[in-house]
């Protein structure tokens, strides 16, 4: 699913940082892995090259077969909105929309009609357990109640990959295991794959594999 072949980037600067160095990474379709490393390691810049929000200087990156190297904008949006679920620490959800029309709106962009995007949007929140929820804005719910928002969110246009940058992270530690378990379920029930990026050790013992970056290069 993914494959990156000595890849490097630099942020450039008075004093230029080397911040990824000849990473090579492999994840087969169908895994659940974890990029665990401190802060300032570099996981970030990683996880957003491989959502293609980001670009790298050297190496190749494929995604699902496709080099993703000297995309036009439009090119990396639609390989990205194609492909790829994003969920982050901070849930970004859209706080005057509730939460059916926070999942529903990946459909919007791709021009479904209202009425298919409800529907779908609500099949994912009852997946997520959360179907009672649906009429309420994000400030009336929990932190984990936001992040299942987030996850059916990632979900709703079927990507390939689920990517995460530390999505407990704004969690307490038994809000953390619900939120690890939704992962886990995706990944054994309909075989998603997901990489999340952490530095929760607990986040890491919960996936069937551990990537370590440390200043920048895979240990
Ligand atoms: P992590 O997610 O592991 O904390 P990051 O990938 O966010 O690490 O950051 C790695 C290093 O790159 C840090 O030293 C950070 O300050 C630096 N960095 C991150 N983004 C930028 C940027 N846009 N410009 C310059 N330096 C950056
Ligand atoms: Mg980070």
């Amino acid at each position: 699913m993914l494959r990156l072949i000595d890849i490097n980037k630099t942020y450039p600067g008075a004093v230029p940082l080397h911040v990824l160095k000849d990473i090579n990474l492999h994840v087969e379709t169908g895994e659940l892995v974890s990029i665990m490393g401190a802060s300032g390691s570099g996981k970030s810049t990683l996880l957003n090259i491989l959502g293609i929000l980001d670009t790298y200087d050297t190496g190749e990156y494929y995604l699902d077969g496709t080099l993703v190297k000297n995309l036009s904008e439009n090119e990396a949006a639609d390989l990205r909105n194609r492909k790829i679920g994003f969920v982050f620490q901070s849930f970004n959800l859209i706080n005057y929309k509730d939460a059916l029309e926070n999942v529903a709106l990946p459909l919007f962009y791709q021009g479904v009609s209202r009425k298919k995007r409800n529907i779908l949007a609500m099949e994912q929140l009852e997946k997520m357990g959360l179907a009672d929820r649906a009429h309420h804005l994000p400030g009336e719910l929990s932190g984990g109640q936001k992040q299942r928002v987030a996850i059916a969110r990632s979900l709703i246009t079927r990507p390939a990959l689920i990517l995460a940058d530390e999505p407990t992270g704004a969690l307490d530690s038994r809000t953390s295991k619900e939120v690890m378990e939704v992962f886990r379920t995706l990944n054994t029930v309909d075989g998603m794959t997901i990489v999340i990026v952490t530095h929760d050790p607990g986040v890491g013992e919960q996936t069937n594999r551990v990537i370590r970056i440390v200043d920048g290069q895979i240990q």
